[in-house]
């Protein structure tokens, strides 16, 4: 059955970053000057640093903060913990991040962080000093008007608490704004859990009406049910769509007939998989890619959509909830055979959109509703489709394509504004 989940191609998110940046800057025919400078990250810091374990001993750990661009305002990005982070991969997420806030015309430039280590192996303790410790390493560059983290893989809203509370110490006043996604009781925001996950609903939505794809009756496959994978399953069922095929890690569960999210859920939440779900067959991470759909959401992991599969899947839109989850030889499969893909910078940028408004919130000290929050999410979300769509048929390129050429010339037209310094 289902285990093995993983997709094993290797790949360079570096390498894979810049080509997706050269193909935008090509069709925007930028100067040389401006394009080196955009294909540069603007500061990379590297930390070796000592955590004391519950047993005793001492382990010394290594992490990263990435600046890809500060044109357009204080850096914005996630902190990811994981035993395979790399500085490459952090460099890589560092640059989409900057293409992410631009082209939802957020006032950041982008930035990544991350941590070699294995969360699920580390105690709470063990977890809080680890974060405390690599947020005063980090702390050079993190401020709520510099540069400010958010959650990633294997990093939660406790993880963001310890940061904002070990930035406050330092500062012997509390500083809320210093990080996003933290829990409601410190300044986090209503509706930030939901907001990626509603994001790609909304996308899909207006892809559907784009392309007059009914979205009632909608059969939609969802790979990767955390906290992207199962909003974006629960509004799009809401919205009227039949989830056929839901996965995690473990594998994954399908049934023609329509999935209940909710109840999938409260499976997964007992049986701790969504594997074993009454009433659904099982199918592995690489069958779901590939099974009968309209809508296919990969909300796992990157790397997932390869020249391999790709002549396979039979969805007529995919929508990017995972960064990264199209290989750039994938991509190109998937434009021949007129696959529709809405690229993870516009579909999953409800969470730093949000984190705006987390972050707008704090530096005010004034507190949006939740209906607030998701009118106002809605208001960016459609509004970034539509201009990207617009570029995307003006320039007669994918979606993606059109999206980056949206973003970096947002960034281009920035830095040439501002002009060089000295
Ligand atoms: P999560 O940890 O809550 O959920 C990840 C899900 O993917 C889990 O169900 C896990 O079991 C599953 N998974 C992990 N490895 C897998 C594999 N190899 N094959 C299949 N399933 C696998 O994470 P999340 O916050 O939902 O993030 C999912 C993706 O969306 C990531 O790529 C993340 O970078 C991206 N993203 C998240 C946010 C956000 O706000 N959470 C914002 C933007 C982008």
């Amino acid at each position: 059955m289902g285990v093995k989940a993983v997709n094993t191609v290797r790949h360079d998110p570096w390498q894979a970053a810049l080509t997706q940046f050269e193909h935008a800057a090509d069709l925007l025919s930028l100067k040389r000057g401006v394009r080196e400078f955009l294909r540069h990250p603007k500061r990379e810091l590297t930390v070796h640093f000592p955590v004391q374990l519950e047993d005793g001993s001492v382990e010394v750990f290594t992490g990263y903060r990435v600046h890809h661009s500060t044109v357009l305002g204080p850096t914005k990005g996630g902190i990811r913990y994981h035993p395979s982070v790399t500085l490459e991969e952090i460099r890589a997420f560092a640059m989409l991040m900057t293409w992410k806030c631009a082209v939802v015309g957020l006032p950041y430039g982008g930035a990544k962080g991350g941590v070699v280590c294995d969360p699920k192996l580390m105690s709470s303790t063990e977890l809080e000093h680890l974060t405390r410790r690599y947020a005063t390493e980090i702390g050079i560059l993190i401020g709520p008007e510099s540069d400010i983290p958010a959650p990633d893989m294997g990093t939660t809203p406790q993880v963001m608490a310890w940061i904002m509370d070990t930035y406050s110490m330092h500062h012997g006043y509390s500083v809320p704004a210093v990080v996003t996604g933290k829990p409601i009781s410190i300044g986090g925001s209503a509706g930030r859990m939901e907001a990626t996950g509603r994001g790609v609903a909304i996308v899909a939505r207006e892809t559907a009406r784009h392309l007059g794809m009914q979205l009632a009756g909608a059969r939609v496959a969802v790979q990767g049910f955390g906290n992207v994978g199962s909003t974006a399953a629960q509004t799009l069922r809401a919205e009227g769509c039949r989830i056929v095929a839901i996965s995690d890690s473990r594998g994954g569960i399908h049934n023609d007939r329509g999935l209940d999210p909710d109840d999938v859920l409260q499976h997964k939440q007992q049986a701790g998989r969504v594997a074993g779900y009454p009433g659904a067959d099982a199918v592995t991470n690489e069958q779901l890619l590939e099974l009968p759909c309209d809508i296919l959401v990969p909300a796992a992991v990157e790397a997932q959509i390869t020249a391999d599969n790709a002549p396979r899947i039979k969805a007529r839109i995919v929508v990017e909830g995972a960064n990264a989850p199209t290989l750039p030889e994938a991509d190109a499969v998937l434009r021949e055979r007129r696959i529709f893909v809405v690229p993870d910078i516009l579909a999953n940028a409800g969470g730093v959109i949000v984190s705006y408004f987390e972050w707008v919130q704090d530096l005010q000290s004034f507190f949006w509703s939740e209906e607030e929050i998701n009118e106002r999410l809605e208001r960016i979300m459609v509004r970034s489709f539509r201009e990207v769509l617009a570029v995307s048929q003006d320039k007669q390129v994918d979606l993606r394509t059109g999206a980056l050429a949206r973003a970096v010339g947002r960034v281009a037209e920035a830095l040439v504004t501002r002009g060089i310094y000295p």
